[in-house]
């Protein structure tokens, strides 16, 4: 098979020397293509061309961002249905959620190029007679963009369309297991009239591009979403140069559920953010908090839910649950329910591989009840169809549960009580709570984030993204007497 375009450098497409694999992991017969990985040259020839770019691009003016961006949602939004089908066919997402990724991307766009017009900065009066200060901000310059495969084309968007929303050019270094969906997002991109350099797309292994990315002086900023070990590492070795830095890392998302809750919605959110995008997510509901009274009869409505969804094939119609999106994944998922029945937790359902049709990596979703705070299950992300069900005798015991973990991204809960409500979102140490709704599943025009080790630097998405894609001038200026 000839190799895919798929670095895009100074406004050109290249081939790599070396290539990757990319195959569907709902059926392995499926070779999607051939993706070339940037070499070191290739990507000090991308960093060298956006910082010539960037300045062009600020001075640009905020129309034309403004318009480019438009371009690029609008386009996004009404290929949804082609994009989200490629998306779903590498991920291995069920399409509507492939689909619905990609039209999420599209209005990040479309938020992001209204924003541009709305950088407003702040005048204030100097202590001092004779002087007036202005605030404004400026663009930060180069930043560099690390994605995961989990949403390979709405993480990359709510990303780069604020970077170049607020003036800067943008070096993307996208997961490797993922690269069409990288491809189709940049073609996109690259067909706008932009200033050569002012966007680049180099793929390859973390290890190697990512790391000579994180580790280039040039690069102004670092926004990353994986896991932590990873980002722990990119922090490390950017701190020498100082970027600034902006990264989502892991998660352990509780959900608690009240005796007062009502059940039946409990089981429904509890299991769509459990194993929707195959428990892949960042906000999945991990750790099941259940109040004592209303325990077992959670957990068997629960089991039933977990068995009845369809397991199957991303592109096929009536698949509620794809595949897990890599032979490494379904090994490591394996592995931790292992773990999770030596450590005494009891194993409802699922966890075991599935055969269907075509060879994929597909898992039955798995519920252990029975299970303790302090064990690996619950203080591990394992980014798998599993959950774990904890008992809790009170809120308050639940609430205690729920903040012991070194994350804190999202969490929720399921009560009829506005007291306790209040008190949770006041309470739980987390970037986002949910009241009466799924941990995971969130808007577009508000801030995303956690605390703890599931965050770290500013908050992405919404206005608060321009904490950190721009920089703030402070100016004096002393006009002087009249002629
Ligand atoms: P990683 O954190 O390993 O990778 C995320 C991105 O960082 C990828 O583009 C990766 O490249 C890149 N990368 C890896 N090493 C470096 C490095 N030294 N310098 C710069 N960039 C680097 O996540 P994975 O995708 O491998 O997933 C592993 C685990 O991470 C999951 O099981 C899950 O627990 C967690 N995860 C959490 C996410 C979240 O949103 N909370 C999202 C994704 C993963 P490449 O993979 O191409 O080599």
């Amino acid at each position: 098979m000839p190799q895919t375009n798929s670095i895009y450098v100074a406004g050109e497409w290249r081939h790599g020397a070396a290539t990757v694999e990319n195959r569907n992991p709902s059926d392995l017969s499926d070779l999607i293509g051939e993706y070339g990985q940037a070499s070191a040259a290739d990507l000090d020839d991308a960093l060298a061309a956006a910082r010539a770019a960037q300045p062009i691009w600020a001075r640009a003016g905020v129309q034309k961002r403004h318009d480019v961006l438009m371009a690029i949602g609008t386009e996004l939004m009404a290929r949804a249905e082609e994009i989200g089908r490629l998306l779903s066919r590498e991920e291995g997402k069920p399409l509507a959620e492939g689909k619905g990724e990609v039209y999420r991307a599209g209005q990040f766009f479309t938020y992001y190029a209204a924003e541009a017009l709305r950088l407003h900065g702040d005048l204030a009066e100097s202590v001092r007679p004779g002087i007036e200060i202005d605030v404004r901000r400026e663009p930060v310059g180069v930043v560099a963009i690390v994605s995961p495969w989990n949403f390979p084309v709405a993480t990359p968007a709510w990303k780069i369309a604020p970077a170049l929303a607020y003036g800067n050019a943008v070096v993307w270094k996208p997961a490797n297991l993922t690269p069409a969906s990288a491809v189709a997002l940049t073609e996109i991109i690259a067909r706008q009239d932009i200033p050569k350099g002012l966007f680049n797309l180099v793929p390859g292994p973390g290890a190697a591009v990512g790391q000579r990315l994180v580790e280039s002086p040039v690069v102004d900023a670092i926004s990353f979403t994986g896991s932590v070990p990873v980002g722990r590492q990119i922090a490390a070795s950017a701190i020498s140069h100082m970027p600034k830095l902006q990264m989502e890392m892991g998660s352990k998302n509780p959900f608690l559920v009240m005796d007062d809750a009502d059940l039946d919605l409990a089981v429904a959110h509890a299991a769509g953010a459990a194993f929707g995008g195959t428990g892949q997510k960042c906000t999945a509901a991990s750790r099941l908090i259940v109040h004592t009274k209303v325990h077992d009869a959670f957990v068997d409505k629960l089991t039933k839910a977990a068995k009845a969804f369809v397991v199957g094939h991303a592109l096929e119609d009536g698949t509620q649950i794809g595949p897990v999106v890599s032979a490494g994944q379904l090994a490591q998922n394996l592995d931790y329910i292992s773990v999770g029945q030596a450590e005494g937790a009891e194993l409802l359902c699922g966890g075991e591989r599935l055969e269907r049709k075509t060879e994929g990596y597909y898992m039955a979703p798995a519920v252990f009840a029975g299970t303790r705070n302090e064990m690996r299950i619950n203080r591990e992300e394992m980014f798998a169809p599993i959950t774990c069900v904890m008992k809790a005798g009170s809120y308050d015991e639940a609430l205690a549960i729920a903040n012991d973990s070194e994350f804190g991204l999202t969490a929720g809960i399921m009560t009829r009580s506005l007291a306790r409500a209040s008190h949770f979102r006041a309470n739980m140490r987390a970037g986002t709570v949910m009241v009466n709704l799924p941990t995971a599943g969130t808007d577009y025009h508000v801030p995303f984030g956690g605390r703890g080790a599931s965050s770290y630097g500013p908050r992405e998405q919404g206005r608060y993204a321009a904490e950190f894609y721009t920089t703030v001038k402070t100016a004096y200026v002393a006009a002087g007497a009249p002629e």
